[in-house]
């Protein structure tokens, strides 16, 4: 680590113990999502959006996923551990709606999903609770999942890829339960056939749909080596002022912590995963506990490039299939 970046790491460290504040900016919490090289978001976290990372894999094969699906196992978060969990969280944040998001992987492909929507809305009343899926399943989904989302208040938010399906069906369900449905498109002008593979230029409806949305597919950039300084991309990434990760059992500070394990597997990098980089909510004897451990800077960040502004303007890419090489991750 230069020096430089020690004594700011230091500095940035006091600040977050509140020792020296004038010696660090700090900007309000409600600036995170626009951090500017020379902010420092807050720290003193108090957990309040929890992403659940319901199952690792997904019926998609993404270049570049963010959460490594295409090259993890078949993983699904347990619905006891889940309910163990989720009641202790509530008995340490007994007077707190924690919002909660349903990740993946793919969420629909969770067999436990509903139970634990249901759930969920039972622990926090007035949480707010959203799905983000790809959107595949959607228009294949019964009754019973329309009326849990109907009845449980969640929303749904579709990332819609540039592949051949039909989405107009889940919009009309989504209409007829009056579910919230926000959709998130990929910009590409090619369309891909999940099934056959086959690429054909897009047409002019999604194309035009696509022209209001600003987001494009971007690579997440990995640092195998896992050289960047972890404190300072702590207080500077915006992912930080975001929801907090579980899985089976583990809360991660980041929802690329979760997942960095199935990436160190898969390519045999040996990325040591400690004890100290997550925290097991069974042990946890205080919400303090938890608030100190989402507010410390974690290793882990050592091995992720994505930092600053450029959490979401990174250079925009075509979406792909995935060919599980490394080269899409780094
Ligand atoms: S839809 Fe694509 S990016 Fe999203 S989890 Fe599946 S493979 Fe990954
Ligand atoms: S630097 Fe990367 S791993 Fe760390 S909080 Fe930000 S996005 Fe997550």
């Amino acid at each position: 680590m230069k020096r430089r970046d020690f004594i700011c790491g230091l500095s940035c460290m006091l600040a977050g113990f509140g020792l020296c504040e004038a010696k660090t900016k700090m900007i309000p919490q409600k600036k995170c999502n626009n951090p500017s090289k020379d902010m420092y978001i807050p720290i003193n976290k108090e957990l309040s959006e929890i992403y659940i990372e319901t199952t690792f894999h997904c019926n998609l094969n993404c270049k570049s996923c963010d959460a490594f699906s295409p090259i993890s196992k078949q993983e699904m978060v347990k619905y006891d551990e889940f309910l163990r969990d989720f009641s202790k969280i509530k008995e340490l944040y007994p007077n707190k709606d924690i919002d909660i998001l349903y990740l993946g992987g793919e969420p629909l492909l969770n067999p436990d999903l509903l139970k634990m929507v249901k759930k969920t809305r039972e622990l926090f009343p007035n949480g707010k609770q959203s799905i983000m899926t790809n959107g595949i399943l959607l228009a294949d989904m019964d009754e019973e999942f329309w009326n849990s989302m109907k009845n449980n208040n969640v929303k749904l938010r579709v990332t819609c890829h540039p592949v051949d399906i039909d989405r107009k069906k889940s919009e009309l369900l989504a209409e007829k339960y009056g579910i919230e449905l926000e959709s998130d498109v990929i910009y590409s002008d090619k369309l891909y056939d999940i099934n056959t593979h086959k690429v054909t230029k897009n047409n002019l409806e999604n194309s035009e749909q696509q022209k209001k949305c600003k987001h494009h597919w971007s690579k997440p950039i990995m640092d195998i080596s896992g050289s960047q300084d972890y404190i300072e991309k702590f207080y500077t990434c915006v992912h930080r002022c975001f929801g907090n990760s579980y899985f089976n059992g583990n809360l991660y500070l980041c929802w690329r912590h979760t997942h960095l394990r199935v990436f160190s597997d898969y390519f045999n990098l040996n990325i040591p995963i400690t004890k100290n980089d997550y925290i097991k909510i069974a042990d946890v004897k205080d919400a303090k506990e938890i608030n100190d451990f989402i507010s410390s800077p974690n290793k882990l960040c050592s091995y992720c490039k994505q930092c600053h502004n450029t959490c979401f303007n990174g250079k925009p890419k075509e979406w792909g299939f995935s060919e599980k090489d490394i080269s899409e991750w780094t």
